[in-house]
């Protein structure tokens, strides 16, 4: 190798260490964009788990109030019936003379909902 070979292989070198230099740059600036994008993302879906868990127990608690078929002020009006008194409007608190079914009461205790 004379000189001018070897000032340009030298020179070749520079040109291509400059240009590693840049990609090395760009790689660096890329990841923490990419750092940044994962943090928001990771936030937002520990956000969204927290939301989905609130509304999964949620369902679960009103579904446990669907399983037994009643909330608790049906099931308290059902315990009053079957101690034999009415709990419709037209005979509340009044004893159901030998029991006597009631089709006013069951509409109350187990009717649609309103
Ligand atoms: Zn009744």
């Amino acid at each position: 190798m004379n000189k001018k070979e070897l000032h340009d292989t030298f020179s070749d070198l520079e040109s291509q260490a400059a240009a590693t230099l840049d990609i090395i740059k760009n790689m660096k600036k890329e990841l923490s964009h990419l750092t940044e994008d994962n943090n928001v993302l990771r936030m937002e879906n520990q956000h969204l788990r927290d939301r989905l868990a609130e509304i999964i127990k949620q369902q679960s608690l009103e579904k446990q109030l669907t399983d037994t078929g009643m909330t608790k002020s049906r099931l308290n009006l059902e315990k009053i019936y079957e101690d034999g008194f009415h709990v419709c409007n037209l005979f509340y608190g009044s004893r159901r003379d030998g029991d006597e079914p009631c089709a006013f009461c069951l509409e109350v205790i187990y009717g649609e909902r309103k």
